[in-house]
């Protein structure tokens, strides 16, 4: 079992090494690759143009964008030249997944081989029940993808944050000090803590993989789906890391491979 990780404007300051270390502890062998997009098309300028056409403008609308303008897929083209940012815009995921995986190559694509890409872009998926997208900490599939800004903005913050919030109006370093005055209870932008989650985001990505099954019920365990960002902390900071079921799963699956 090969784990390749690839990372896609990621933006925050991310040891990918210490995440690669982890996966090989739980017993799969990984490799650290760059960037996916520079790997696997020939065409930036196709690049840019597929993810344009993958932009959200209306969180009440599945994306069917044809034809995107020609402004639309140049700052596209800066974004993937490191030449402009990706904040504010939102992705559709399961749009991102599935060209990722026509990018792929046939050798590439394998129940050995899991190709995770960490991004900063912001994924949402469309949900039919309530007829919305909601922004997304991880694209389960193949291949799998863990955005750090949905790490942030998926799982809802403190109800009183929020509450306050309104309160400050367009007052900035309130803002800020609320923000600190918080930071146990949910994790922001630049949050060193972001590598440590992404950890347990690969597990569910890593489970998904091996046993079709992601998430936990267990409040503590690594896989538990969180809503709220308390609960994200405290699945992924909690001692034990993973629920006895979950532990045993991965045990055994690691024995098997000695
Ligand atoms: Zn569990």
């Amino acid at each position: 079992m090969e784990i390749f990780i690839y990372e896609e404007l990621s933006g925050e300051e991310l040891d990918l090494s210490d995440l690669a270390g982890y996966l090989e502890e739980k017993g799969a062998r990984v490799e650290v690759r760059g960037g996916f997009f520079s790997r696997f098309s020939h065409s930036l300028e196709d690049v840019a143009k597929a993810l344009a056409k993958m932009r959200i403008f209306d969180p009440a609308n599945p994306v069917v964008q044809e034809e995107p303008l020609y402004g639309e897929i140049k700052y596209e083209q800066r974004v993937l030249a490191g030449k402009a940012k990706a904040g504010g815009v939102l992705y559709d995921g399961f749009a991102l997944q599935s060209y990722m995986h026509s990018l792929l190559p046939r050798r590439e694509i394998s129940l050995e081989k899991l190709h995770l890409v960490i991004t900063s872009r912001l994924l949402a998926t469309y949900d039919t029940d309530d007829r919305r997208y909601h922004a997304r900490a991880v694209i389960l599939g193949y291949p799998a993808i863990i955005s750090t800004s949905g790490i942030v903005e998926a799982p809802a913050k403190p109800q009183e944050f929020y509450l306050q919030r309104r309160l400050l109006g367009e007052d900035t370093l309130a803002e800020a000090q609320l923000k600190q005055k918080l930071r146990q209870k949910f994790i922001d932008y630049g949050d060193t803590r972001i590598g440590e989650v992404l950890k347990g985001y690969a597990l569910q990505a890593l489970f998904y993989h091996l046993f079709g099954e992601a998430f936990c019920e267990e409040k503590r365990c690594r896989l538990y789906n969180a809503h709220w960002q308390e609960e994200l902390i405290e699945a992924q900071f909690s001692e034990p890391e993973l629920c006895p079921r979950h532990e045993a799963m991965l045990k055994q699956w690691k024995e098997k491979r000695k």
